[in-house]
């Protein structure tokens, strides 16, 4: 990967690039893995070393779920088996292990430029839901470096990725693409349906890797 080149992000645009749920929990070894989330880690790992200075901003986002009840019946009722498509596992809860940045990642928070924090008892997977520890939401971030590009990378395609790339090309003047690369997801099923929602809201979906390099 060291000499892997990238696509890099448009030019001529003021782009922010979108870290998804980096966390212990949704990797190996965690509570709700998504195979192949170390992986992914390292790769955009890479790809942040690389093309840092193609984004005005870099975000990352945190599952952040209170300790306790359900977070809005996102967390299975007690006794009951989630179904891994409404109802989860316990996992991200706040100040744990689990909803720490995985090792893999954990390097590169030193060119981070803000954190949002997300399903605070809220069930819902986008970003745009969350804010910083101070309060602030994704919307102010971006219009605190006027951005008018967003990209979006991270875990998972189908949850959080696709929900926040929808919420992001709510705003027509903005050009929003997911790096598919640089995303894992949880079913290939609910991933191919997210694909769908997102290129219906206008996404675009695109590679950071170009074609016929090793992906
Ligand atoms: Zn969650």
């Amino acid at each position: 990967m060291g000499s892997q080149s990238f696509m890099g992000s448009r030019s001529g645009s003021r782009t922010a690039l979108v870290i998804v749920d980096l966390q212990q929990d949704f990797c190996e070894g965690g509570a709700l893995p998504v195979e192949g989330g170390r992986d992914l880690a390292v790769r955009i790992s890479d790809y942040v070393r690389a093309c840092r200075g193609d984004y005005v901003l870099v975000v990352t986002t945190r599952d952040w779920h209170e300790p306790d009840g359900t977070n809005g019946g996102h967390f299975a009722a007690p006794g009951t088996d989630p179904d891994f498509l409404h109802t989860w596992p316990v996992h991200c809860v706040q100040g744990t292990p689990g909803a720490a940045y995985v090792e893999e990642f954990a390097p590169l928070l030193d060119v981070v430029d803000a954190e949002i924090l997300q399903g605070q008892g809220d069930p819902g997977y986008s970003a745009f839901s969350g804010a910083t520890s101070d309060g602030h939401t994704l919307e102010d971030l971006l219009a605190g470096v006027e951005a008018d590009s967003v990209e979006v990378v991270g875990l998972a395609t189908d949850y959080c990725v696709s929900a926040t790339a929808v919420d992001a090309a709510a705003n027509p003047e903005r050009e929003v693409a997911v790096l598919l690369d640089l995303c894992r997801e949880v079913h290939s099923s609910t991933a191919l349906a997210a694909v769908n929602r997102m290129l219906d809201a206008g996404v675009v979906i695109r590679y950071a890797i170009p074609l016929g390099a090793d992906r």
